[in-house]
């Protein structure tokens, strides 16, 4: 029998993290994430995991990694529906879809070339038309959101359908407590 005597691997550099990601996200979203063990329950429930680069398990893993650049430059952040059946499997209790919204603002806030760049301007249109409004008002949303990507053809056909069974107000309607929502809009704005 050879090579049976323990190894000594004391003198072999640390492994560290890339950064301190992984610590930001727990300070920042209060969830467990250094408990996740890659049992990929969470991966297997996510209804957009098709769509997405990233699997639910390898955003947490690489967080674990401190891969700020590759979990910034996924679509993964974009395309999470914040349905939170992840959490629900998570052995962990893990919420997925709070961490992702952190993981948005830095996307915003350090990339040029996001992941999925017309999603952030879609989120963008739909506040637009709650803090005008105080609720969501479908056509402004579109209009806005058209203007802004340029993407002006786009599911037209799907448009005129939903106009024909009059699921599309084309008046805009304006709640009572209209300062309360702007005042949130505001407090938002000023904590960055
Ligand atoms: S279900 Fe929870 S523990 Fe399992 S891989 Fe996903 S986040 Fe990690
Ligand atoms: S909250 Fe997001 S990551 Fe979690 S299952 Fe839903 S879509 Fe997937």
């Amino acid at each position: 029998m050879e090579n049976l005597e323990l190894q000594d691997f004391s003198s072999m550099p640390q492994w560290q993290p890339k950064d301190n990601l992984l610590q930001i996200l727990q300070e920042q979203t209060g969830q467990p994430i250094s408990r996740c063990y890659q049992c990929k329950k969470c991966s297997a429930g996510c209804p957009v995991s098709e769509l997405a680069d990233l699997q639910t398990s390898e955003v947490i893993r690489l967080i674990q990694l401190g891969d700020r650049e590759k979990l910034l430059a996924s679509n993964r952040i974009w395309l999470c529906l914040s349905c939170r059946t992840c959490q629900a499997r998570c052995p962990n209790a893990i919420d997925t879809a709070a961490i992702v919204d952190v993981l948005k603002q830095m996307a915003v806030q350090e990339l040029k070339n996001l992941g999925e760049k017309n999603i952030p301007v879609f989120y963008n249109s739909f506040l637009s038309t709650v803090n005008a409004l105080g609720r969501l008002y479908e056509v402004g949303m579109i209009g806005l959101y058209k203007i802004r990507t340029g993407t002006y053809t786009d599911d037209l056909a799907l448009g005129q359908e939903l106009l024909k069974r009059g699921k599309l107000k084309l008046l805009p309607e304006r709640i009572q407590g209209i300062k309360a929502v702007r005042q949130i809009f505001q407090k938002g704005r000023e904590k960055g």
